[in-house]
């Protein structure tokens, strides 16, 4: 089974990947964890052109067709081998934030992003997406806390991207939701972690 976790930063998807996988381990599952962009030495060195761009920076064009080639060489690598090794797979975002980020909030056709995935990945989609939500106001906290960012710019962007990133991923999960399940991400980990098993609930056979 291939689980993704999406949401805009802050959310806490690392933390419930975490509690997703132990979760998991405990009923007995052989467990990967991984990320995007990363998850393989490849994409992880392409993560690290991402984020620390060298020059002017990437136009939205390259920056896409990067996650693409990080998500392929991750899904190819990593992904789809532990798949067929009956695996569970956790991944903390997948083409998913492509849609959100480089979509909505980017400004690129969502067909696009889809073409470079069906390309890439073979258009491989996940199980279950968990979209983790949060208010603005508890995004800004964790935020401050976690980076020491001001809230007007989150991680050298502005707020109104931020809300745009959001709202695209609402569109995305309401358009499809036998692949999507919404979880209130506000409250503590333990708290958001519950309301994930619960959303799983027929994935998980109970
Ligand atoms: O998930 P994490 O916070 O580690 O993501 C790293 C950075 O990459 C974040 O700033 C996120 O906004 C950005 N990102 C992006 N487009 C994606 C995936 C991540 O801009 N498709």
């Amino acid at each position: 089974r291939f689980i993704a976790l999406e949401g805009g930063e802050g959310t806490g998807k690392s933390t419930q990947s975490r509690l997703l996988a132990d979760a998991l381990r405990e009923r007995g599952h052989e467990v990967v964890t991984t990320r995007e962009p990363g998850g393989t030495p490849g994409a992880e060195a392409i993560r690290a052109l991402l984020l620390d761009p060298p020059g002017e920076g990437w136009g939205p064009r390259a920056e896409a067709l990067l996650f693409a080639a990080a998500r392929s060489d991750h899904v190819e690598a990593l992904i789809r081998p532990a798949l067929a090794q009956g695996a569970w797979v956790v991944c903390d975002r997948f083409v998913d934030s492509s849609r959100a980020y480089q979509g909505g909030a980017g400004g690129l056709e969502d067909e696009a992003i889809s073409r470079l995935h069906a390309f890439g990945s073979e258009g491989l989609r996940p199980d279950c997406t968990i979209l983790l939500e949060c208010g603005e106001d508890q995004l800004a906290q964790r935020l401050a806390r976690r980076d020491g960012d001001s809230s007007d710019a989150i991680g050298g962007r502005p707020i109104a991207y931020h809300r745009a990133v959001a709202q695209s991923f609402r569109d995305l999960a309401e358009a499809d939701p036998e692949g999507f399940r919404i979880v209130d991400g506000s409250g503590s980990p333990d708290e958001v972690h519950a309301r994930i098993m619960a959303a799983l609930g027929r994935l998980l056979g109970e």
